[in-house]
């Protein structure tokens, strides 16, 4: 089985560089040995305007077989002679694509160290694959590379060309062209399209597949058409991977694309400065009660916290990471676990820790997690606590019942806190044009009879009981500017007393 790379070229740009890229000198002929066999590399031409690299995998069924890794074509065991007897030392699969990325794999990542200048720059590229098992024909196989800048060519091989009336085979020659695609795009590209396209893999499939196939398809499997068809195929249709895959790739989405999750955290910290002012004077003026807003806040949680007897706390949409920060300073919490959509929140966070410098002891208490509060998650399960500070007003109201259900649903933290502005006391900030929320990015803000209502349905949905503390200056007319919800979870205790009291 194997398959060839071209690159074109001119006296400014040598086809040749190809081999600095693949780390692999065009006037050596290099084996490799593979626990499947041997894999080849050889160049069949080496000039300034065209240069071809094969890669050629020599498999040794025999000992595929008897380290039982020739398991073939749909795992049947039982097959004996198709252990021996099947395709795979001709057609390209699974297995020449793990070869594909044993003997490039600095290329696959894009380095190299002799000319860095290289692996970011597009260049004119032709692969060919003369014989691969595409399972879904010509038409997937188009819809596949097509989008991802491809020009693609595909002939069905016949099954026998003496005999035309026998039809065609499964198998395709596939050529495929493009002058705007990086080389490691393209290597990442075919590791992950070729066992797709063949649909078998021969190995079992763990969950680090997971982590390979996210890692290969950075950058164009979030927004490729068939995302699903390709994660599922992939990881051999293992169901639970899948879905795993599939949120993750979502994450990437909404921190890539999403810029927003950005621009929250640049506004999460505008927020703290309160809302945006006209003159400087009144900004500080705002500035001091706002920050001291944030302050309170933070105490409140943490007086909250003491009060449950929690030591093992998440810090759900934990932003930039202030309360983490201040979490860690009391010993009363033994383990803090920070989560948020935001990498570059993320980011923040882990530099305002100085986790890189932080003593092993410290680090064993505190770990930063990207996740969607939108998806379960079994990370987060078995915690005392869970706090939502000025979170949920982030996320789209028709989104909120999956947080719900991640939160009070799957992770069941014995208390949940859960803090939102009170809309009411906008009219308290001086600044604030009426209607307006306090920032850009808060999707709705409640009065504190919608947040009761809410709350009181969550709770009572979820077997949680629910009390409201405000935090700041409670005013007499519009209450507080934030409200704080402590959920408790209803245990057969509390349930037993109040059947009594009742
Ligand atoms: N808890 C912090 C930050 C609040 S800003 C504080 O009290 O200051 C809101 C945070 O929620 C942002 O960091 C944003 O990235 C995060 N967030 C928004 N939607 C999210 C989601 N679906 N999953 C996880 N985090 C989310």
């Amino acid at each position: 089985m194997f398959l060839t790379i071209t690159a074109t070229g001119s006296p400014e740009r040598p086809a040749t560089d190809l081999g600095y890229l693949l780390h692999k000198h065009p006037d050596n002929a290099q084996a490799f040995s593979t626990s499947y066999g041997t894999a080849h590399v050889v160049y069949s031409e080496a000039s300034v305007e065209r240069c071809t690299a094969a890669l050629l995998l020599e498999l040794d069924t025999v000992a595929m077989v008897r380290r039982g890794k020739g398991k073939g074509r749909g795992g049947a065991p039982d097959a004996a002679l198709a252990q021996y007897v099947n395709d795979r030392p001709y057609a390209a699969s699974s297995l020449l694509a793990v070869a594909l990325s044993a003997v490039f794999s600095s290329a696959m990542k894009g380095q190299c160290n002799a000319r860095p200048d290289l692996p970011a720059r597009p260049l004119p590229l032709r692969v060919e694959v003369p014989a691969l098992p595409a399972r879904g024909g010509a038409d997937l196989v188009r819809g596949l590379f097509e989008p991802l800048g491809w020009t693609v060519t595909v002939e069905a091989v016949p099954l026998d060309v003496e005999f035309p009336e026998w039809g065609d085979s499964r198998y395709v020659r596939l050529v495929l062209e493009s002058a705007r695609l990086t080389l490691s795009e393209a290597l990442r590209h075919l590791y992950v399209l070729l066992p797709v396209l063949d649909d078998a893999k021969h190995y079992w499939v763990s969950s680090d597949e997971v982590d390979k196939l996210l890692r290969a398809g950075e950058g164009w499997l979030p927004d490729h058409p068939e995302q699903q068809l390709i994660t599922s195929r992939y990881l051999s249709r293992r169901w639970s991977l899948t879905r795993e895959a599939m949120e993750r790739l979502e994450l990437v989405r909404l921190a890539e694309a999403d810029d927003s999750a950005v621009e929250e955290i640049d506004n999460a910290v505008a927020e703290e400065s309160g809302p945006e002012e006209d003159t400087e004077e009144a900004a500080e003026d705002t500035a001091d009660k706002a920050v001291s807003l944030a302050v309170q806040r933070r105490d409140a949680i943490l007086a909250a916290l003491h009060t449950s007897g929690s030591a093992r706390v998440l810090d759900l949409g934990c932003g930039q990471g202030q309360l983490v920060q201040a979490l860690l300073k009391d010993t009363r919490f033994d383990e803090i676990v920070g989560v948020d959509v935001s990498m570059r929140a993320l980011t923040v966070a882990a530099r305002r820790l100085k986790l890189d410098r932080m003593g092993e002891r410290q680090a064993a208490r505190v770990k930063l997690v990207q996740g969607s509060l939108a998806y379960t998650d079994k990370r987060l399960k078995g915690y005392d606590a869970a706090v939502l500070s000025e979170v949920i007003e982030h996320l789209d109201l028709p989104r909120l019942p999956a947080l719900e259900y991640a939160v009070f649903g799957s992770a069941r933290p014995r208390t949940v806190l859960v803090t939102t502005p009170n809309v009411e006391y906008n009219v308290r900030w001086e600044t604030l044009a009426a209607g307006h929320s306090r920032h850009g990015d808060h999707r709705f803000e409640w009065t504190r009879e919608e947040f009761r209502t809410w709350a009181g349905r969550v709770a009572q949905r979820h077997g949680y009981d629910v009390e409201f503390t405000p935090v700041g200056p409670d005013d007499p007319e519009v209450g507080p500017p934030t409200q704080m919800a402590t959920f408790s979870i209803r245990t057969a205790r509390t349930t037993a007393k109040e059947e009594k009291a009742a």
